[in-house]
Order: C-alpha cells, then structure tokens, then sequence
C-alpha cells in the first residue's frame, strides 16, 4: 500500500488548537500515516503584514507536536530558494518521496476559496488529493461551486467518498472537522491586549510566547476592541 502523507501549510503564527485539532481529525478520517506541518518562510500572502521570524512559528509548532506519533514537521518551505509556493512544495515532497506516496493537502476553507490566487493553482489538483476543512463563518456550499467554476465543471460529490471525485483529477475531500472558531490573528491580538490565552493554544506554545514576549506590541488596527 502507498504511503499516505498530509501536508498541512500555513503561516503558523502561532500555531492553535483550530489548526491541531483539524489535522488530528483529518488523520483519522482518511487514516494517514503521517502528517507534515510546513510553515511558510515567505508566505506570498501576507505581504506587507510582518510576521513572526520562522524560527519561532517553527519552535512553537515543534513543542506543539512532539508527543504526536504521527504528526512531524518540515522546513523545505526555508530550503526552497524565493517565495514559498504550494505548488512547488509539493512538486519537490513528490520528487522526495522516491517510492511514491499519496499526498493529502490540508487547507481551511477560508483559504481553499482563495486558492485561484495562488501560484499555479490548477496543478495543486494534479499533486495533491485537498482536503478542505470546515472553518466558520464559511459556506461548505461554496466548495463545489469554486471546484465547478475555477478548477474543471467534471466534479460530482460522492457522499460515500465524501469527496469530490473527477474522472481525470484527484479527489477533493471535504471534512466534518469540529468548527473551532480560533485564529492566530485572534491570539496575537489578545495578547497584545494582554488577555489570556488559555485553551486555544497548547500550554507549551503558551508559555513559550510569554517567555519570549512574543506579540507584545502587535498592532492589529482594532485597539478600540474591548
Ligand atoms: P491568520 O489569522 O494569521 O491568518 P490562521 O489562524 O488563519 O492565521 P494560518 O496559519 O493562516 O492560521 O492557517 C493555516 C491553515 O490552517 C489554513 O489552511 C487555514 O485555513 C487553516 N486553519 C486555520 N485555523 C483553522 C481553524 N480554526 N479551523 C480549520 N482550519 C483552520
Ligand atoms: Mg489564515
């Protein structure tokens, strides 16, 4: 049997229970083998935003997960030279993996909607089966309209699958993920306000970003919240 590996990308800044808990569930639904967190060096999304040195989202991810059996973490995102594009992420694991493996991509459906955005995106269907993770407030009805109008009008939902399917394509899975409403732009913002944190990030990851004043000054545009 193939090797079944998830990769889940992101900014990581800083990685929460919204982000853990949805690949926990991803590797048991789909029955993976292993799943890779691969935070971004560059994320070509958050330009103009300042984001936490990669050190550190790599530190808080790694305290995260290192009682996971199955969950690890990659740095290629740092090794690939420019900015760090899914595509060629998954081009290089694939290429890696010399005996072949199935890759399952993990992505909240926030960033599933915008996916057309991204470098190259079509051959993202190509590489990778998706699978997309429920994540209020968004509309799980808006999956199979982005698929139809922006990837191929061939894909038809198998509810037995619970996924996607198309005849030249891979299957696009859809999740019935716990809706956890957490966000790293939520946390970042707390702290700033000096508010707690508690039980939306591990207390390792918790204690971690007092430790090292993390998001002290964090400007987010909203002080007059609260
Ligand atoms: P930010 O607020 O800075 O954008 P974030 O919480 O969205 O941070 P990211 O690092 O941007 O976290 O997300 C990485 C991936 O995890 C994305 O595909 C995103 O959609 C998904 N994700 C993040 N939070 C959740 C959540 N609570 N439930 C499901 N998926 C999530
Ligand atoms: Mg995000």
């Amino acid at each position: 049997m193939r090797q079944r590996i998830g990769i889940m990308g992101g900014t990581f800044d800083p990685v929460h229970f919204g982000h853990l808990r949805a690949a926990e569930e991803t590797v048991e639904a789909l029955e993976l083998d292993a799943l890779y967190f691969t935070p971004a060096a560059t994320p070509p999304h958050k330009g103009g935003k300042a984001i936490l040195d990669f050190d550190h989202r790599r530190r808080m991810l790694e305290l995260a997960i290192q009682d996971h059996p199955k969950f690890a973490l990659s740095d290629i995102e740092r090794k690939l030279p420019g900015k760090s594009y899914t595509v060629v992420t998954l081009r290089r694991l694939l290429q890696d993996w010399a005996n072949g493996v199935d890759l399952y991509f993990l992505v909240g459906l926030d960033a599933f909607l915008e996916l057309n955005t991204w470098w190259h995106f079509q051959e993202l269907f190509e590489l990778a089966r998706m699978c997309v993770l429920r994540r209020p407030p968004y509309d799980e009805t808006a999956i199979e309209a982005f698929l139809r109008s922006k990837v191929s009008p061939d894909y038809a939902w198998e509810p037995g699958a619970q996924a996607f399917a198309h005849p030249g394509l891979l299957p696009v899975h859809y999740l019935c993920n716990t809706h956890l409403e957490i966000s790293s732009t939520r946390i970042r913002e707390l702290v700033a306000r000096g508010r707690s944190i508690r039980y939306l990030v591990p207390p390792q990851v918790m204690r971690y970003i007092f430790q090292n004043k993390l998001y002290a000054g964090w400007n987010a545009g909203v002080e007059t919240v609260g």
